[in-house]
C-alpha cells in the first residue's frame, strides 16, 4: 500500500481549522488554544496509527513505534506545528501529516522496524511567539538551558513556562534528548519559493540549508533645518543609507550562484519631516549555499560601507547573527533519490534559502529533507498552498527510505 492522498489532505484540512485567526489562515501559536487542539489531534492520530506517544518538557511530541533491536537509535520523521501569524496551512503541518502518513503506511503493511521509527511533531519553529526561532528543536538538543527557557516570554509577559502548565504541558518532562538515541531525521517541508513549480518538478532533494549572516549598519551624520542647512554643508545620513543599500543588490548578483542579500529593517532618527536625519540604522541579510560567498559578500560590503566615511559620515558595522551553510547528510540523499528512481518520481537537487529544524538536528545526526513545490512560491501567507498528491509522493519517497533506514520487514 502506498501513500493515501484522501488522508493526507484529510489531515492538511483537520489541522488547518487549529487557528486563532479563522477565514485569515492559520494562527496557530506555541503554547495556545490552538496548539492544545492540534496537539490533542496529533496525539490521537498517533495512537490510532499504534505509536507510543510521549512529550517532552518544551511539548515536542514523540510517537514511537519500537523496533526488534534492543536500544536502537530511532528514524524521526517529522517538522514543526506551530504557525506564523496569519501563515498557511502547509508551512510545518506538511511535514508533521507526511509523518503520521508514513506511521499509517507502516501499521497498514504490517511492518516491523528493527530500528525504532518515531514520529515527531516540534513547537515553536518560527519563533512566533517567543522569539529566535527552532526552539523545540534547540531546546531538544540542549541548545536552549533550562535557565534561558525559563525566562523566556512572549510580548505580553507571559512566560513560556506558565504558557505551557495552561495546556497541561509538563515542564518536568525530561528536555535534553541523547543524540545517540537518533539515527536519522527526515523532514518533508514546501519549498516556500518558485523553483519547483517553474521546472514542473514535484520533489527537490535538498543539497545545503543555506547558510547567513545578518548585520547591522549604523550610518552617523549631523541633524540640520530642512530650510536653512545648504545642500554642501549636509551630513545627512539617509543619503549616505540610500547609496549604500542601492549598491547591494550588485554585490549577491556578482557573487552569483543563488546569493541574496536584503535590507528589511530601517529605522530613521529623529524621522521628522523637516530635520536632515543624524542617524540611519539598518539591517542586512546575506544568505548562500556556500560559506565562501557569504564571507565574501560581507568582506565586499564592509570596505564599501566604510568608503562613506567622509563629510561628516561615520559608519559602523555590527554582525549580529551568523549560521554556516548545512549540507545534509550525503547517504541520506542518495537514499531519497534512489526511492525516486524507483517509484519513478521526477526529482531535482535544490537548495534550501529558508532556515529549518534539519540544520540544527544536523549537528548531531544523520539528516535529510525533501521539498515539494509551492503554489506561486508562496508561503507564510493564507494563500500558501501545496498539491496533495505531491504530498503522497513526498510520504511514499520518505517511506521508502525509512525503510531502508530502519531495515524494516513485512510482517
Ligand atoms: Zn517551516
Amino acid at each position: 500500500m502506498t501513500a493515501n492522498q484522501q488522508r493526507i489532505e484529510q489531515h492538511i484540512e483537520s489541522l488547518s481549522r487549529f487557528t486563532a485567526t479563522p477565514g485569515k489562515g492559520v494562527t496557530r501559536l506555541t503554547y495556545s488554544e490552538e496548539d492544545l487542539q492540534a496537539r490533542n489531534y496529533i496525539k490521537e492520530k498517533m495512537m490510532n496509527y499504534g505509536l507510543r506517544v510521549t512529550e517532552d518538557g518544551f511539548g515536542n511530541i514523540f510517537g514511537k513505534l519500537e523496533g526488534t533491536l534492543p536500544d536502537a537509535p530511532s528514524v524521526i520523521v517529522g517538522s514543526h506545528f506551530d504557525s506564523v501569524p496569519n501563515g498557511g496551512a502547509y508551512d510545518g503541518t506538511a511535514g508533521v501529516v507526511v509523518g503520521l502518513e508514513v506511521a499509517a503506511l507502516f501499521k497498514e503493511n504490517n511492518m516491523k522496524p528493527a530500528y525504532p521509527l518515531e514520529i515527531i511533531a516540534l513547537v515553536e519553529e518560527e519563533g512566533s511567539r517567543f522569539g529566535g526561532g527552532l526552539m523545540g528543536s534547540r531546546g531538544m538538543m540542549g541548545l536552549l538551558t533550562e535557565e534561558d527557557f525559563k525566562k523566556l516570554a512572549d510580548r505580553d509577559g507571559i512566560l513560556a513556562v506558565d504558557a505551557m502548565a495552561d495546556i497541561w504541558v509538563n515542564p518536568a518532562n525530561g528536555k535534553k534528548r541523547d543524540p545517540k538515541t537518533m539515527k536519522a531525521f527526515l523532514e518533508l517541508h514546501i519549498e516556500q519559493g518558485p523553483i519547483l513549480e517553474e521546472k514542473g518538478i514535484q520533489i527537490g532533494v535538498v543539497e545545503t540549508i543555506v547558510g547567513l549572516t545578518q548585520l547591522e549598519v549604523t550610518v552617523q551624520g549631523k541633524a540640520g533645518h530642512a530650510g536653512t542647512t545648504p545642500m554642501d554643508r549636509r551630513s545627512d545620513a539617509l543619503v549616505s543609507a540610500s547609496q549604500i543599500i542601492a549598491a547591494l543588490p550588485r554585490l549577491a548578483t556578482d557573487e552569483g550562484e543563488g546569493t541574496v542579500i536584503t535590507t528589511g529593517r530601517l529605522n530613521v532618527f529623529p524621522n521628522g519631516a523637516n530635520v536632515i536625519p543624524d542617524k540611519v540604522v539598518f539591517t542586512v541579510d546575506i544568505r548562500s549555499g556556500k560559506e565562501e560567498h557569504v564571507l565574501n559578500v560581507v568582506r565586499k560590503l564592509e570596505a564599501f560601507i566604510a568608503q562613506q566615511n567622509c563629510h561628516g559620515i561615520n559608519t559602523s558595522t555590527e554582525q549580529q547573527l551568523y549560521i554556516a551553510p548545512k549540507e545534509l547528510d550525503a547517504d541520506i540523499r542518495s537514499l531519497l533519490k534512489e526511492a525516486s528512481d524507483k517509484l519513478e518520481i521526477p526529482y531535482c537537487s535544490i537548495n534550501s534559502g529558508a532556515g529549518h529544524d534539519a540544520m540544527v538536528f544536523s549537528d548531531f545526526t544523520a539528516c535529510g529533507m525533501v521539498f515539494i513545490p509551492s503554489k506561486d512560491g508562496l508561503s507564510h501567507c493564507p494563500e500558501e498552498w501545496s498539491d496533495a498528491s505531491h504530498l503522497a509522493d513526498g510520504t511514499d519517497i520518505i517511506y521508502e527510505t525509512v525503510k531502508r533506514l530502519t531495515e524494516a520487514k513485512r510482517l
